[in-house]
C-alpha cells in the first residue's frame, strides 16, 4: 500500500513539543472525564454486547448514547489478561479508543474488506487543547462485530475477537504515544513485521481461532486460500475445519 491516508493528514508532530519521559495527560477542556473507549456506527450495540461476553463474571460495563464504554470490577481477584487490559483501555486517561462497529462490507476508505481492521492513531503534542493541555493518543478501529461474533461462537470463545480488537488499537496508542509517533494504517508489511507497532498490539490477545480467506473468482470457483490478499471479486472467511462465517460482499 502507498501513502497512508492518515499519515498524510498528520504529519509527525515535533518532538521538541513533547516530553518523552514525562508523559503529560490529556486535560479535557470542560473538565469531564475522557478515559475512554468509545463505540460508534450501526452496529455498536453488538460489538457492546460481544465485549461484555468476553469480560462475563469479570467487569460490569455499561455504555451511554455518545458510546462511551464505562467499567466496573466485579471482583477482587486478578482479572484475566483480556478483562485486565479492557480495563486499562476504559480507565487510562491518555488514551482515548474510538471503535467504529458497522456490518458494511469495506473499511470506511474502501481499501479492504471489514473484519476487524487497525487503522492506526494519532498522537498529540502538548498544547493541542491549550497552553497546559493536549497530549493525548486518539486510536481508531473499525470491526464488523456481526462477523466476529459468528467466528467466536465457532471456536467457542464468545467476544473474544471483539476484546482482541479493541485491546489491539489500545496498545497501539499507547505504543505509539511512548515513541511520540502517529501510527497510520496496518499494511501487509506491518503484519509481516513482527516489530511494528500493529504487530506488537495484535498479539497481545489472541484472536478466538485461525481465520482463513478464501477468494473467488466471478464464476464462483475458489481460486486462492491464504491470507493477506484482496481479490474484491468475492471472499469468504472460515475456521475451525473452514466452517464459513462470513461472507462479501453479503450474500442476498
Ligand atoms: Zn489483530
Amino acid at each position: 500500500m502507498s501513502v497512508d491516508p492518515l499519515a498524510e493528514k498528520y504529519p509527525s508532530h515535533s518532538p521538541y513539543n513533547y516530553t518523552l519521559n514525562n508523559p503529560v495527560k490529556y486535560i479535557d477542556p470542560d473538565g469531564r472525564s475522557v478515559d475512554d473507549v468509545i463505540i460508534t456506527g450501526n452496529k455498536k450495540q453488538k460489538a457492546f454486547e460481544e465485549l461484555q461476553a468476553a469480560v462475563k463474571g469479570e467487569l460490569s460495563l455499561s455504555m451511554d448514547g455518545n458510546g462511551k464504554v464505562t467499567a466496573t470490577k466485579l471482583t477482587e481477584k486478578a482479572l484475566s489478561k483480556g478483562g485486565e487490559f479492557l480495563y486499562l483501555a476504559i480507565t487510562d486517561s491518555s488514551v482515548i479508543v474510538n471503535i467504529f462497529a458497522s456490518d458494511n462490507d469495506f473499511i470506511s476508505d474502501k481499501s479492504a474488506p471489514l473484519l476487524g481492521n487497525f487503522m492506526g492513531n494519532i498522537v498529540t503534542p502538548l498544547g493541542t487543547f491549550g497552553e497546559k493541555r493536549g497530549g493525548a493518543t486518539f486510536t481508531y478501529q473499525e470491526i464488523n462485530p456481526v462477523a466476529l461474533s459468528k467466528f467466536d461462537k465457532i471456536n467457542k470463545l464468545p467476544g473474544k475477537t471483539t476484546l482482541h480488537e479493541v485491546v489491539e488499537s489500545y496498545i497501539g496508542g499507547s505504543l505509539s504515544q511512548s515513541l511520540n509517533m502517529s501510527a497510520g494504517k496496518a499494511t501487509p508489511a506491518d503484519a509481516k513485521n513482527e516489530n511494528s507497532i500493529y504487530s506488537k498490539s495484535h498479539r497481545v490477545i489472541p484472536q478466538s481461532g485461525v481465520l482463513k480467506e478464501h477468494f473467488y473468482n466471478l464464476s464462483g470457483t475458489e481460486i486462492f486460500r491464504g491470507n493477506n490478499n484482496f481479490n474484491p471479486v468475492k471472499l469468504k472467511y472460515s475456521t475451525g475445519n473452514h466452517r464459513i462465517f462470513h461472507t462479501i460482499p453479503k450474500e442476498k
